[in-house]
C-alpha cells in the first residue's frame, strides 16, 4: 500500500464534499482530531471509529490558538508524510490537513470559551489553552458534522472540556473517549515523548508508577492529603518537577479533598527535562463509608 492511496482534504470544502458523498449513501462518518505526530494511542481512536462501522476522518492540524507564547507551537513535531503512511495503513478514509489560514482566515474573531471543566489543572497553568481547543475543536465538529468524534482519555480535560461544549451547543454529536495507550512499562504514549532523552526516557514511566500506587492508597480508604503529598515527594525525588497532582469528580472535574463517594480521577503534569508529561488514572472506590 502507498501513501496515495489515502485521500487527503486540504480545504473545509473538499472535506464537505467528501462527507456529503458518504452522507449520500447512508454511511455513518467518525471525526479523530489530532495534531500529528500520529503513534499508537492516535490509531487507537481510528480503530473505535471503523469498530463503529463508520467512515474515518482524521484531522491533522497543529492548532496556533492551544499553545502559549513560550511552548512549543514552531518545534511541535510534523512529519506528514510519515502520517499519511501510517493512516493508510491503518486504512482511514480521509485525512483532513488544513493550513492556519483555511482554519483563521483574516479577520477570524470568534473564542469559544468552556468553563466548569476548564477551570484548574492544565486551565490554570496554560491560560487560554482550552479556548484555544474548545475553539478548534468546535470548527473540526462543525466542519465534517460527523456522527461521533473520537478523543483519547490521555487528555481527560480536554474529553470532559469537549464533552460539555458538545452537549452545551447542542452538536448532535457523540463524544466517545478511548481509554490512554501506553508503552510496555506505563509511559503514556505521547507525540511529544519524542522530546525526552534517554535518561528521561527511563524515567519517565515512574509517574504513572507512582499516581498508580497513589490511586490505590486513595481506593484503599487514606485521605487524599498525605496519599497525594508523598506521592509528589516521590515524583520529586526522582527528578520531576510537579505542576499538579489533584484528585477530581471524574465526571464534572470538581476537585475533591475527602475520600471519594463517586468515580474519581487522579490527574498529574511533570516536567522532567524541558518536557511536559500528563497522564491521568481512574480511581476506583472499592469501600463504603
Ligand atoms: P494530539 O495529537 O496529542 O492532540 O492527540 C490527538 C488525540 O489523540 C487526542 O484526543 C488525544 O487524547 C489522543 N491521544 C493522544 N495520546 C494518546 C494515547 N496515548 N492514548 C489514547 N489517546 C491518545
Amino acid at each position: 500500500m502507498n501513501a496515495e492511496t489515502l485521500p487527503v482534504a486540504r480545504s473545509v470544502a473538499e472535506l464537505r464534499r467528501h462527507v456529503a458523498a458518504w452522507r449520500s449513501r447512508g454511511e455513518p462518518v467518525g471525526l479523530v482530531p489530532t495534531m500529528g505526530a500520529l503513534h499508537k494511542g492516535h490509531l487507537a481512536l481510528v480503530e473505535a471509529a471503523q469498530t463503529a462501522g463508520q467512515r474515518v476522518v482524521v484531522s491533522i492540524f497543529v492548532n496556533p490558538r492551544q499553545f502559549g507564547p513560550r511552548e512549543d507551537f514552531a518545534s511541535y513535531p510534523r512529519p506528514e508524510a510519515d502520517d499519511l503512511v501510517k493512516l493508510t495503513e491503518a486504512a482511514a478514509d480521509l485525512a483532513f490537513i488544513p493550513t492556519v489560514d483555511e482554519m483563521y482566515p483574516d479577520g477570524f474573531a470568534t473564542t469559544i470559551s468552556v468553563g466548569g471543566p476548564s477551570e484548574g489543572l492544565c486551565g490554570a497553568q496554560r491560560p487560554g489553552h482550552f479556548d484555544g481547543v474548545a475553539t478548534v475543536v468546535a470548527k473540526l465538529l462543525i466542519q465534517a458534522a460527523p456522527d461521533a468524534a473520537y478523543f483519547g482519555e490521555k487528555d481527560y480535560q480536554q474529553l470532559m472540556v469537549v464533552r460539555r461544549l458538545t452537549r452545551d451547543l447542542n452538536l448532535p454529536i457523540e463524544i466517545v473517549g478511548v481509554p490512554t495507550v501506553r508503552e510496555a512499562d506505563g509511559l503514556a504514549l505521547s507525540s511529544r515523548n519524542v522530546y525526552l532523552s534517554a535518561e528521561e526516557r527511563r524515567i519517565a514511566p515512574n509517574l504513572y508508577r507512582i499516581m498508580c500506587e497513589a490511586g490505590s492508597a486513595i481506593a484503599g480508604g487514606e485521605p487524599p492529603a498525605p496519599a497525594l503529598q508523598r506521592a509528589v515527594a516521590t515524583l520529586g525525588q526522582q527528578g520531576f518537577r510537579v505542576e499538579y497532582l489533584e484528585l477530581r469528580d471524574a465526571a464534572a472535574l470538581a476537585p475533591l479533598t475527602e475520600p471519594p463517594t463517586k468515580p474519581a480521577r487522579l490527574l498529574a503534569a511533570v516536567h522532567l527535562g524541558h518536557t511536559r508529561l500528563i497522564d491521568n488514572i481512574p480511581v476506583e472506590i472499592v469501600w463504603t463509608r
